[in-house]
């Protein structure tokens, strides 16, 4: 029998506290003054805002119910492929709250600061000993922005060079920032396909690279889950004509203490902070993409840069060829604590484990899933494994049809529709933090809908029904969203 949460529990439907406010209620009690009142200055006094006027219990329950909406890796398996939502330890908030660290001011002198910026220079050296880089910058507030960082250094090196090229090589299989990023440092993407395993041919990369090409952008492992094991005679292709290798590194949480990028040829990488080193995410941030880099790109990094005299550590700005400030201050603080945080209790054995263990859980669920669902590429997966609609065809059942479903079996569904490359994409990720049980429950979910795409099609077309909302008109919502109630 498979649980299904979404029909359990009591379902309010809450109203917004503009509907819910009363006139003259209000959330606290205030002592009574024990000074004169004293007039304020008329220029002080205005119209009170207008804000809505609710008990202290209306407030908690209204948010307590919305929170209750909600879906997180605390209530449920989140297998949403590229996306690493991995259970983060309670311990890493508690450290990122601590008075020290969350009261930090950026504008307190170097000498005040002297615990924040040991954090910072550790983790730093903590995060090249991972990826075997020589440097790192913490400053980039992502993902997408530390592909920017690292594409601004790799223009900065060509002008340094003389010779600005036009170009950039993407294949298929990288992710969707990556060709935004490069257009926004004025590069043109040249777009190369995969081969038929799914991974690069190097002679695809030596057909199109030339002297006007500033270089490559490699997504490691890439979208469809799978090993570029081609990367270091694809780096050396790429070297040999001037060109350098960008390393999309949000995928880290597959190779940790497995695969160091910097030995295999990549010259520049970024990490995920909030990907594979354990930061809550998925509501739009803070988030935190530091970038890692050899000794030919080391000269362009962001400023300022941490750097330790004996015992002390202090921040210098005086580095002729930086690329300058991509962030204020020093980034998001926050989320370095967090990551810091959780390498140390995890140590170099239990991240090499988290890897092993994401890469065995995915295989898992693309052995046991095979059958049931088309399986494009079908090769020993790293994190994730990414399965299509192919088999639902024949039942009029797509991708969106299973992964609607999957809301009403309690899980949230995986990424569809991406990567591009696969029609009809469903993009398992389920991350090292999963139980077997929980896996085997998805597992189950899965075929069972499966079953649901032969007996009963029309009913699996409606779903979700379980949930508090059903199934949504997206283009509508899209086309006229209704941001308001
Ligand atoms: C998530 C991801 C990104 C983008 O990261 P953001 O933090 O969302 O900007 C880039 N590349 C890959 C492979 C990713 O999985």
């Amino acid at each position: 029998m498979i649980q299904q949460p979404g029909a359990s529990g009591l379902i309010f439907n809450e109203s917004l506290v503009w509907e819910k406010s009363r006139k003259g209620r209000c959330a606290m009690s205030l002592p009574k003054p024990d000074v004169e009142k004293s007039p304020l200055d008329a220029d002080l006094i205005g119209d009170a805002p207008n804000l809505p006027e609710l008990s202290e219990l209306d407030v908690v329950r209204h948010y307590t119910r919305l929170s209750q909406w909600n879906f997180g890796v605390d209530s449920g398996m989140y297998p949403l492929g590229s996306c690493t939502m991995k259970y983060n330890p309670k311990t890493n908030e508690v450290q990122a709250g601590r008075q020290g660290f969350a009261g930090a001011h950026p504008l307190a002198g170097d000498e005040f600061s002297q615990g924040a910026l040991a954090l910072m220079y550790q983790l730093e050296q903590s995060l090249a000993r991972i990826t075997g880089f020589q440097a790192v910058t913490l400053q980039p507030a992502a993902g997408a922005h530390g592909e920017l960082c690292g594409m601004l250094m790799i223009h900065a090196f060509h002008a340094k060079n003389g010779r600005q090229r036009a170009k950039i090589i993407i294949p298929d299989t990288a992710h969707g920032t990556n060709p935004a990023s490069a257009t926004l440092c004025g590069y043109e993407s040249v777009n190369i396909k995969s081969g038929p395993e799914g991974i690069l041919d190097p002679q695809t990369v030596a057909a199109v690279m030339d002297e006007d090409t500033a270089g490559i952008m490699v997504t490691n492992p890439n979208t469809l889950g799978l090993f570029e094991s081609n990367i270091k005679e694809i780096a050396d292709i790429v070297h040999a004509k001037g060109g350098l290798v960008y390393g999309d590194g949000a995928n880290m949480n597959a190779i940790m203490g497995i695969v160091k990028p910097g030995e295999i040829g990549i010259d520049v990488l970024h990490l995920n902070l909030h990907k594979t080193f354990s930061t809550p995410h998925g509501g739009g941030g803070p988030g935190s993409g530091p970038v890692a880099v050899g000794k030919t790109l080391e000269p362009f990094l962001p400023v300022p840069r941490v750097v330790k005299e004996l015992d002390t550590y202090r921040f210098i700005t005086d580095r002729p060829d930086s690329i300058g400030r991509i962030h204020t201050f020093y980034g998001h603080f926050g989320i370095m604590v967090r990551a810091y945080a959780y390498i140390l209790s995890m140590g170099a054995k239990g991240l090499t484990d988290a890897s092993r263990l994401a890469v065995l859980n995915a295989n898992y669920i693309k052995e046991s899933l095979k059958g049931t669902l088309n399986l494009p590429y079908d090769r020993p997966s790293m994190h994730e494994c990414v399965f299509n609609d192919e088999f639902q065809k024949e039942y009029h059942i797509t991708t969106m049809d299973m992964a609607k479903r999957l809301l009403d079996y309690g899980f949230h569904p995986p990424t569809v529709y991406f990567p591009l490359v696969v029609e009809g994409a469903f993009m398992v990720e389920p991350t090292e933090t999963e139980s077997k049980e929980d896996i085997d429950q998805f597992i189950r979910a899965v075929k069972s809908i499966a079953q649901e795409a032969k007996d009963n099609p029309e009913q699996l077309k409606k779903a979700p029904r379980l949930t508090k909302v059903t199934r949504l008109d997206e283009v509508l919502a899209a086309r006229k969203p209704c941001l308001r109630g």
